[in-house]
C-alpha cells in the first residue's frame, strides 16, 4: 500500500462506479482508490449478461425509461431513471472510446450486437466475450485509471472507519495486514470520501456475489451518520447453479433472453401459472415461482432445472465463460438440464444520495451498487447496474469537484492492531448468513423478521465479546458491516407491511400504494417511510 496519509479524493472500491469516478476526479487532484482485494475483484468483474443502453435514439431511450418503471413496481425515482436512459448512451460511447471492446457482428467494424434480457421490451444489451462483459469493461476502466499519474491504488487494503469532524467526514481508516503478518490502521485525510464498494450479497448463505461483498461502505456510511434508503429490497437471482458443494455460479438472464426453459421435477414448464411474460418475467416473479416449484409437500426441497437443448445456437459460442463453468462440474448447456436455484443478487438500497451522489452527510458520497438514489425502485431491471455505475459514479464524482470541499491535510500516525480468533467470528457470521436466508430471503412475514431482529443483537453480543480491546482484522471488521446492514434490512422490512418488487410478505401479500408508494430511510436503528418527490 502507498504511505500517502491524505489525498484529495479518497474512492472506496474499484468496480465500475469507484474507477469511473476515479477516472474524473484525476484531472483536478490526487485520488487514492482503495480495494479489499486484488484490482479487478469486484461484483463488477462477474457481471455476465451485459450492459442495458439505449443507443438507438428517443423511442428507445423512453421505452428503456418505462422498462425500468416497470421492473420498479410502482417505486422507482423517476428523475433518477431519467438520469440513467438519458445520460447512458454518452457514458457508453466514451467507453467504446476508451477502447472497451463490446460483441460485433462480422465484419470491420462490425455493429454492435444487441442482445434481449428479462423485462427488456426490445434488444439493448451490449455484452463483450459472449459472456463476460463486467470483466471487460473493468479492464478497460483499469488500462485508463492506472495511466493517469494522480490515481493512486491501495490493493489488499480495506477501509474500515471513517472518520466525522464537526458533522463532515474528513478521513478513513485503512486497514492492512502486512505480509510480515502486521496488522497496520493508517488514517487517510481526504477532501473528500466516495463510497464505490458495492453489494452485500455476503449478508446471505446462498449469494452469486464475491466474498468482497459485505457491504463494508454502506455500514461506515450509516455508522458516520448517513441515512440509508430502501434496504428491504434485495434482488435474487432467480438462476444461480444448484449443485452440492459449488458455489452459487449465475446463469444469466441472458440464457432466458435467448429461450431458455425453465422446468420443475417432473419436467413440466410451469412459469405459465405465474406471469404471461413466462421466463422473461422480471427477476422476482421468477425467483419467486422458483422457489414455490422448489418445495415439496413434505417440505423437502425439489429440483428446478433451466433448459436450453432446443435452442437452436452454438451455445459454447454466444456463452463460452458458462459453458468453460458448467463444463467443469461435467454438464453440458446445450444437451443437459442444468439445475437451479434463486440466490441474493443485488442491493437495490444503500447510502441514500441525491443525483450527484451526495449522502446525508457532508464529505461522504456514494455511487453504484452501494448507493440508494431510488433508480431502480423495489426491483433492478437486467443490466441495469454497470449503467448505474458509470453514470452514476460520473456524476458523483463531478459533484465532488463542484462543492468546493475545504482541506487541512494533517499527517496522521499509523497504528498496529491486534488479531485474535478468526474462526470463532467465521462461525458466528456463518449463523448469521444462514439466518438471513431463512428469516429475510424470498419470502418473510412479521415474525420471522422480528426473531431476526433478536438474532442480529445476540451475534452483535458475542462478536464484540471476541473483539476485546485493541483487535482489528478484515473477518472482525467484515462481521460488523454484515450484522448493520442485516439489521437495516431487516428492520426496514419489518416496517413495509406490504409486498412490493423483491420484498414479498407472506402476511401482507398484496401491494398497498397508498400507504406504502415509498422509499423507507433507515437511520440510527429505525425506519420511516417518505414519498420522494
Ligand atoms: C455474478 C454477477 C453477475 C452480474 N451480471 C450483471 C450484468 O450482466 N449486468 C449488470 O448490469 N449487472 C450485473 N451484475 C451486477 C453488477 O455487476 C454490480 O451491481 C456492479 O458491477 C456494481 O459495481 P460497483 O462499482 O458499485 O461495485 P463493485 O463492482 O462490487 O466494486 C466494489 C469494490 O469495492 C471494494 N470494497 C468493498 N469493501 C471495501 C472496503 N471496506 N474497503 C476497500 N474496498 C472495498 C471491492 O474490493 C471492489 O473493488 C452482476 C453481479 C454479479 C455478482
Amino acid at each position: 500500500m502507498s504511505q500517502a496519509k491524505s489525498t484529495d479524493y479518497l474512492v472506496v472500491g474499484a468496480g465500475v462506479a469507484g474507477l469511473r469516478a476515479a477516472i474524473e476526479l484525476a484531472d483536478h487532484g490526487e485520488v487514492l482508490v482503495v480495494t479489499k482485494e486484488a484490482l479487478g475483484e469486484s461484483n463488477t468483474h462477474y457481471a455476465q449478461g451485459g450492459i442495458a443502453v439505449a443507443l438507438s435514439g428517443k423511442e428507445d431511450i423512453a421505452l428503456h425509461l418505462k422498462d425500468t418503471e416497470d421492473a420498479g413496481d410502482g417505486l422507482v425515482y423517476r428523475p433518477a431513471a431519467e438520469v440513467l436512459v438519458n445520460e447512458g448512451p454518452l457514458r457508453v460511447e466514451e467507453l467504446l472510446a476508451w477502447g472497451t471492446r463490446f460483441d460485433r457482428s462480422p465484419g470491420e467494424p462490425g455493429e454492435l450486437l444487441l442482445a434481449r434480457e428479462a423485462a427488456h421490451s426490445l434488444p439493448r444489451i451490449l455484452h463483450a466475450n459472449g459472456d463476460a462483459t463486467g470483466a471487460e469493461i473493468s479492464r478497460s476502466l483499469l488500462v485508463l485509471a492506472r495511466q493517469h499519474p494522480r490515481v493512486q491504488f491501495a490493493d489488499w487494503t480495506m477501509v474500515s472507519n471513517l472518520v466525522v469532524e464537526d458533522g463532515r467526514v474528513v478521513a478513513g481508516d485503512l486497514f492492512e495486514r502486512e505480509s510480515t503478518g502486521r496488522n497496520l490502521l493508517t488514517r487517510v485525510r481526504a477532501r473528500g470520501v466516495l463510497i464505490a464498494s458495492g453489494g452485500a450479497g455476503q449478508v446471505y448463505s446462498d449469494t452469486t456475489n464475491p466474498a468482497v461483498a459485505t457491504g463494508d461502505g454502506i455500514a461506515l456510511a450509516c455508522k458516520a451518520g448517513a441515512e440509508l434508503a430502501d434496504m428491504e429490497f434485495y434482488q435474487f437471482h432467480p438462476t444461480a447453479l444448484s449443485l452440492p458443494g459449488v458455489p452459487r455460479f449465475l446463469l444469466s438472464e441472458a440464457l432466458r433472453g435467448e429461450g431458455a426453459y425453465l422446468r420443475n421435477s417432473r419436467g413440466e414448464r410451469f412459469m405459465e401459472q405465474y406471469s404471461s411474460q413466462l421466463e422473461l418475467a422480471p427477476r422476482d416473479v421468477v425467483a419467486r415461482a422458483i422457489a414455490r416449484e422448489g418445495m415439496g409437500e413434505d417440505g423437502r426441497s425439489l429440483p428446478v432445472y433451466l433448459d436450453m437443448r432446443h435452442v437452436g445456437i452454438d451455445l459454447a459460442k454466444r456463452f463460452p465463460g458458462i459453458s468453460r463453468f458448467l463444463g467443469s462440474h461435467g454438464l453440458n448447456l446445450q444437451h443437459d438440464l442444468i439445475p437451479v436455484r434463486p440466490a441474493a443478487h443485488y442491493l437495490m438500497g444503500g447510502v441514500r444520495t441525491d443525483l450527484g451522489g451526495r449522502t446525508t452527510v457532508s464529505g461522504l458520497y456514494a455511487a453504484g451498487e452501494a448507493a440508494c438514489t431510488g433508480v431502480h425502485g423495489a426491483n433492478r431491471l437486467a443490466s441495469n447496474s454497470l449503467l448505474e455505475g458509470l453514470v452514476f459514479g460520473a456524476r458523483a464524482a463531478r459533484a465532488m469537484l463542484g462543492d468546493g470541499l475545504a482541506f487541512e491535510p494533517v499527517d496522521e500516525m499509523e497504528r498496529e492492531v491486534d488479531s485474535g480468533d478468526e474462526q470463532a467470528i467465521e462461525d458466528v457470521v456463518t449463523e448469521l448468513r444462514q439466518m438471513m436466508w431463512g428469516h429475510a430471503g424470498l419470502l418473510r412475514d412479521t415474525s420471522l423478521l422480528d426473531a431476526g431482529v433478536a438474532k442480529c443483537g445476540e451475534y452483535t453480543e458475542r462478536i464484540e465479546a471476541l473483539a476485546g480491546d485493541d483487535r482489528g482484522e478484515r473477518a472482525l471488521f467484515e462481521a460488523r458491516s454484515l450484522l448493520n446492514v442485516s439489521r437495516a434490512i431487516l428492520v426496514s422490512g419489518l416496517g413495509r407491511l406490504e409486498s412490493r418488487g423483491a420484498h414479498f410478505r407472506n402476511d401482507y401479500p398484496k401491494r398497498d400504494d397508498v400507504g406504502f408508494r415509498k422509499h423507507s430511510v433507515y437511520s440510527q436503528g429505525r425506519v420511516r417511510f417518505e414519498v420522494w418527490e
